[in-house]
């Protein structure tokens, strides 16, 4: 964790890192490289012509492959919470637009609910199984982001974590947290440079 999570902080993630170990055994790990999203699937998300439901479109795309792939029988459903399915999308928006954004998706026939009345899962009707590959997606944290820089704007993946950021003036390297995390340890080594001088000099 101390190498590959800028600002980790040991308290913050002991608990739960405790439960994971906990829970480790009950389901078989699995190593998925990445997605594919073919031709197909990218023109039809391109035709929504509405930002925030292409990223919502595109985000529910990429998990319903996803379980695809861990479950062959899945059969394109996504069983995630709102909001991690919006923080996925990098859409911040209220409870009762998140709602109205699947419900526009279900108009375009994109996506359908599950018949139970007491299940949130939703299932994902345009995916193209046989059609080329156009995209590759392995990083699921900012899937939002990923159709942003598909759709050709300015994103860069982060010098150190390689997660997606906006990079509006065409000179950023990291995100907000390595950059932090940066600025940091370069404030330790000047503390310690100054400190060995002012050892020397008494
Ligand atoms: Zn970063």
């Amino acid at each position: 964790m101390q190498e590959n999570y800028p600002g980790y902080s040991p308290a913050d993630w002991s608990l739960r890192l405790d439960t994971f170990a906990k829970n480790a055994d009950l389901y078989p790990l699995c190593e998925c490289s990445g997605v594919w999203i073919t031709a197909n699937e990218l023109k039809t998300i391109d035709a929504i012509h509405n930002k925030v439901l292409e990223r919502l479109a595109f985000t529910l795309l990429c998990l319903a492959k996803f379980n695809d792939f861990r479950n062959p029988v899945n059969n394109h459903w996504v069983s995630y919470s709102n909001g991690e399915i919006y923080k996925m999308a990098c859409i911040n928006t209220t409870a009762f637009n998140k709602d109205i954004n699947y419900h526009r998706l279900r108009e375009l026939g994109l996506i359908e609910y599950a018949k139970k009345v007491n299940n949130l899962n939703i299932r994902v009707l345009f995916i193209d199984e046989n059609g080329d590959k156009a995209l590759s997606v392995s990083d699921f944290r900012a899937l939002g982001n990923e159709w942003r820089l598909w759709k050709g704007e300015r994103y860069i993946r982060c010098e150190g974590c390689k997660t997606l950021v906006k990079n509006t003036n065409g000179k950023r390297k990291y995100c907000i947290d390595c950059a932090a995390t940066g600025k940091r340890a370069l404030d330790r080594q000047r503390m310690q440079r100054r400190r060995s001088i002012q050892i020397c000099e008494s």
